[in-house]
Order: C-alpha cells, then structure tokens, then sequence
C-alpha cells in the first residue's frame, strides 16, 4: 500500500469511528473553538490527574481533517503531562505546515503522521490544528487557574 493511501485509510478510519467520542461530565478542562474557513468545530473535555491528562473527549463536527485530527489526539495525549503534550503539539504543527515528523525510536507507525500530506494543502492547516489548539488553550487555562494542582 502507498504511503499516502495508508494516510487517508488512518484518517478515514478516525472520522468514521472516532475514538474517546463525547464529553466528560467532571471534566476539569472543557473548552469549545471553531474554524470558521471550514466550519469545524470542536468541543475537548479533560480531566485531569496528578498534572496528567487522565481522559479525553471531543464532541465536533466538519471535514474529515479536523475530526479525525481530534480523534487521533485524544488518543495520543492520554495519560501524558502536559509539557510532554506541548512537545508533540509542536511535533505535530511543524508536521502539518513543513511536512516535516520525527518519530520515535521506538515506534513503528505514529498515526500523526497520517496528515503529513496537509501541509500541500496550506488552508487545510487550521483544520488539522484545530483540536491541536483548543487542548493547548484549555491545558493553559487550566494552568492559570490551578497554579499549583499538579499533586
Ligand atoms: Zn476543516
């Protein structure tokens, strides 16, 4: 199979059947943002546990990118802290605006990897980081209000 078939398959896959689907009710970080250049909107829940991302959940609607995007994150950023949550939002902006990934040593197939192609597609990006942006604006929000809850 052609890489970027195997791409598409990923994302088609995450649309279809979108993982951590729903919003959690004692969630500690609840945030909604939408990109109005293709009416994609996402609604992230959290919650949070000893300065890690215990769950996550979206609710949304739009195009394939956004939604299969936050499906791939929430599974990505589970059980993570939230400085090793900015690594990879980083990772993940520079992949889909140069093309450009480094995985990890010790995995075969990242699923971010699937939207290496948007970055041919220049106003697919707000798509792809849509979700990438509300996580890391509640995560701050979060931050600001619970300064020292990270115990
Ligand atoms: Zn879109």
């Amino acid at each position: 199979m052609a890489l970027d078939q195997l791409y598409q398959e990923v994302l088609l896959d995450h649309y279809r059947q979108p993982r951590n689907r729903g919003e959690l009710a004692d969630a500690d970080v609840r945030l909604e943002l939408k990109n109005p250049f293709c009416g994609d909107e996402i609604l992230l829940t959290l919650k949070m546990a000893d300065g890690r991302v215990q769950k996550a959940a979206f609710e949304g609607h739009g195009c394939v990118i956004s939604q299969a995007s936050a499906s791939v994150m929430t599974e990505k950023i589970k059980g993570l802290r939230v400085e090793e949550i900015e690594k990879i939002a980083d990772q993940f902006t520079r992949l889909v605006k140069e093309g450009r990934y480094e995985r990890p040593e010790e995995e075969e197939f990242d699923e971010i990897e699937a939207f290496a192609g948007v970055c041919e597609f220049p106003t697919r990006v707000k798509c792809a980081m849509l979700a990438w942006r509300t996580l890391l604006q509640g995560l701050q929000a979060h931050e600001h209000d619970h300064p020292h809850d990270d115990h």
